[in-house]
């Protein structure tokens, strides 16, 4: 592997980044295979930016997000460059410290809030374990991130259990942001909302990225969503990064196989225009035996002989927009 050289313009470099996970079986537990959740990813994300991660469920978008915040144990192969620095090479306590740069927010926010706790307590908790602000100061700094994620001071006293799901959605995205991180991972996060509510939840994570200079990974299987919010989109497919590119460019001139017909399934808004669709043929295979050479042949309705041998290199076809395809292998 070549290792990539920091870019000061990039907060976050990802290269060639693998996680597997080992099957256990036998008698004595003997690893016996694994299960390639991440097979080799490389992007990068710019400061401030959001990049969008799409693919059907089970394509690894979830285990790329927890293996970049070094959530998943080690990883098996590959770098994580945040502001430079190898997030594998951190000691523990300097991961502890880096922790309030890099945060997640769930998809299920009840899930993910301790319901014996009030919530100025969940918000706050760590900001006192880190000493982010002093004793004098706290107060007012936790009723400056609630009211900027929307939530009152008398919120603090209440429980989760008292709070819609929207509002759960609020005190998670306040706990993340009284941190004072600088990188968010978002996963699914507004899946579980009603639609009214998720448009309330992407509006208050814009405004916070340009008031608090985030940038996000947004992790959804909400096409549209993806398209509103973010500035790049990366497509996943079994472990893949199988195109990436800005996001006006991928929406309108899709190129991977795979990317078309996920494209192709977005509902067009005018009931006079007829919808394209292109029906993938079988399930998602399993990425503890994926196919030989391009994960996607046994589902590609251009797959030529070379396909099933040799699996495709990321090639940059246009300024800024990769695709992993023998297709644009000229
Ligand atoms: Fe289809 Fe071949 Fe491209 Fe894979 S490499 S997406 S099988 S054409």
């Amino acid at each position: 592997m070549e290792m990539v050289e920091y870019n000061p313009e990039y907060i976050l470099m990802v290269n060639e980044l693998k996680k597997y996970f080992p099957i256990k079986g036998g008698m004595i537990s003997k690893t016996v295979g694994y299960v390639k959740a991440v097979d080799g990813i490389t992007f990068n994300l710019k400061r401030g930016s959001t990049m969008g991660l799409v693919g059907e469920s089970g394509c690894g978008k979830t285990t790329t997000g927890r293996t970049i915040l070094r959530l998943s144990g080690e990883k098996t192969a590959g770098q994580v460059l945040f502001n430079g620095q190898e997030v594998y090479d951190l000691s523990s306590a300097e991961m502890r410290a880096m922790r309030t740069k890099m945060q997640i927010i769930f998809q299920d926010p009840f899930s993910s809030l301790s319901p014996r706790l009030p919530v100025g307590e969940i918000i706050g908790e760590a900001v006192r374990e880190h000493k982010l602000v002093s004793k004098a100061e706290y107060g007012d700094y936790l009723d400056k991130v609630m009211d900027d994620c929307g939530l009152q001071p008398f919120h603090k006293e209440r429980y989760p259990h008292e709070f819609s799901g929207g509002q759960r959605q609020r005190i998670c995205i306040a706990r993340a942001l009284a941190l004072n991180p600088e990188f968010v991972v978002c996963d699914e996060p507004v899946s579980a909302l009603d639609v009214s509510i998720q448009a309330q939840i992407i509006n208050l994570l814009k405004k916070l990225q340009e008031e608090h200079k985030l940038t996000y990974l947004f992790i959804s299987h909400d096409l549209s969503v993806v398209e509103h919010i973010s500035d790049t989109v990366g497509v996943m497919y079994l472990g893949n990064l199988v195109e990436y590119g800005e996001t006006a460019d991928i929406f309108k001139n899709p190129l991977h196989p795979y990317t078309k017909a996920l494209f192709s399934a977005i509902p067009i808004p005018d009931p006079k225009a007829k919808m394209n669709r292109i029906v993938l043929e079988g399930s998602i295979p399993s990425p503890a035996n994926p196919p030989s050479g391009c994960k996607f042949h046994t589902r590609c309705s251009e797959c030529m002989g070379r396909c099933k041998e040799e699996i495709p290199k990321q090639i940059e076809v246009e300024k800024g927009h990769f695709v992993s395809c023998h297709l644009y292998d000229k």
